[in-house]
């Protein structure tokens, strides 16, 4: 009997990159182990400690696996990537793949650390290669693959877009075959199930192009390949959530995890009428300015959508259009807004990057200009720019003289603790900035407004910037309490309701 293929994915106990490996290599007939290697922490993440990288070491002595798949998805936790890569190499003797959306873009990067790279959509890819290695055959024909060999590297073309996505399956819920290994302990067995929320995506691909995500460089590695946007059937969709619903006992909540949800009326006309009878779950979405038609979003309203997370990025039109490359007007944004309003979704937040080196002061006050004319209520995420490596807008910085090469990689390539910092809180030491920053903070509230407009008006003032930086850090102070205190009502409730 072949030896089993251990998958390790990073910071994410739902990882449904390796989840859907998990399912294609189950499908063709190998075992599988899955590790879910430290928890997502977007406030105090922490690298690999000692106690960790040992756990998982005795782990693999005892798995015995014949291929090991790490899933480096993003650059931020590279830092733990090496560290794992290094345990696994200076112990072991055992084949190393990489794949995701780091590898996928630097595959000769990533042949420094690892035997194979896959590259894009893996799972047909996965099998082939763990069918050539466990049966000693060649890997030159395995699309999607890199490799090196003689100390030459050999990138192989990428096989077509998977057309029907319902074939990759969905993830499997539970299952013995599943490790969580955190906070220097390890726990056997699926992480997901003592969730309250479960996590999937009903499509592959997004159609827009902004330049600070991956999405436009994934499609360009598809160039001529097939559609890049692709939806799943409902019927596959509800499969995988009546499935998630009967396994996860304590299950609440359904995060839709597509980069766009879907807007095909037909699409939504089902998923709407089933989704409220066969799940009845609260759910949420990532919605888009130039996605949001009333029509739909009521229907989704109805079917129990209650959280709505849209990305707006910048209130300065010169930022979103030729910095951002996001097409959408001052008048599409507020529109949007007043249909989320209309369609009573619950809770709608919207999403910025702000402080970024691009980002003058009068950019940042449009944005609180713009935030002004967003109908509440509403929520507010606001964030630096994070640079990811092989993003379009890393060339841009450098073009246009804004960071040099040297800056952004200590940026990108930095501990992850330093990329956090960097994303959260002030970004600057520009008084002015950080003036317009705390007075957009404001507007989320409806009794802060018009303190925000009062500081407006006198934003020259000293006095009326430390006034600014006050009403912020109490707001946060503010919002904090008030999340600790739903989030208490909320286990409160859970408790009451066992006994
Ligand atoms: S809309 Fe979202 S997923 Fe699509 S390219 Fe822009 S940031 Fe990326």
């Amino acid at each position: 009997m072949d030896r089993p293929v251990l998958l390790i994915g990073f910071y994410n106990k739902k990882a449904l990159g390796v989840r859907y490996l998990e399912q294609a290599l189950t499908a063709a007939g190998y075992d599988t182990v899955l590790v879910f290697f430290k928890d997502f922490n977007s406030v105090k993440p922490q690298p690999a400690t000692e106690k960790e990288l040992d756990l998982l070491k005795e782990l693999i002595l005892k798995v015995n696996p014949g291929i090991i798949g790490l899933s480096v998805m993003a650059s931020l936790y590279l830092e733990t990537v090496y560290k794992v890569n290094d345990m696994i190499t200076s112990n072991f003797k055992i084949p190393l793949v990489w794949g995701g959306v780091f590898p996928t873009l630097f595959p000769e990067k990533c042949l420094k650390y690892a035997d194979y790279v896959i590259r894009g959509e893996g799972e047909q890819a996965i099998c082939e290669l763990v069918h050539a290695v466990y049966s000693n055959k060649a890997v030159n024909s395995i699309l999607n693959l890199a490799y090196k060999k003689n100390d030459a590297t050999y990138i192989n073309d990428i096989r077509p877009l998977c057309e029907n996505i319902d074939k990759y399956g969905y993830p499997e819920v539970g299952g013995n075959n599943k490790y969580f290994i955190h906070n220097n302990t390890i726990a056997t067995g699926d992480p997901q199930l003592k969730s309250v929320s479960y996590e999937l995506t009903a499509s592959r691909g997004c159609p827009f192009v902004c330049s600070y995500c991956s999405s436009v460089n994934l499609k360009r590695v598809y160039k001529g390949k097939g559609n890049y946007v692709r939806f799943r059937s409902v019927n596959s969709v509800m499969a995988e959530l009546k499935d998630a619903k009967a396994r996860i006992k304590g299950l609440k909540v359904i995060h839709f995890w597509d980069e766009i949800f879907s807007d095909d009326p037909e699409w939504i006309d089902e998923f709407s009428s089933r989704y409220k009878k066969e799940i009845g779950l609260p759910f949420e979405i990532w919605g888009h300015p130039l996605k949001v038609n009333e029509e739909l979003i009521s229907k989704l309203v109805s079917a129990g959508l209650y959280k709505v997370v849209m990305g707006i990025q910048s209130g300065s039109p010169k930022v979103r259009k030729v910095i951002f490359h996001r097409l959408e007007t001052q008048d599409e944004i507020i529109k949007a807004g007043e249909v989320l309003k209309k369609c009573k979704v619950p809770q709608v937040i919207y999403d910025f990057m702000l402080q970024h080196p691009f980002e003058t002061d009068e950019d940042i006050k449009q944005t609180y200009e713009l935030c002004l004319q967003l109908k509440l209520p509403y929520e507010l995420q606001l964030h630096g720019l994070n640079f990811l490596p092989g993003t379009d807008i890393v060339d841009m910085a450098i073009d246009m003289n804004v960071l040099s090469r040297e800056e952004l990689d200590k940026i990108m390539y930095s501990s992850i603790q330093e990329q956090y910092n960097m994303y959260w809180g002030y970004k600057n030491d520009s008084p002015v900035s950080n003036f317009w920053y705390a007075l957009i903070y404001m507007t989320q509230f409806r009794f802060a407004r018009p303190i925000s407009k009062f500081l407006a008006k006198r934003s020259d003032s000293g006095l009326m910037r430390k006034l600014a930086a006050r009403v912020y850090k109490g707001l946060q102070l503010f919002s904090r309490l008030r999340y600790f205190i739903k989030k208490g009502k909320l286990v409160l409730r859970a408790v009451l309701r066992k006994r």
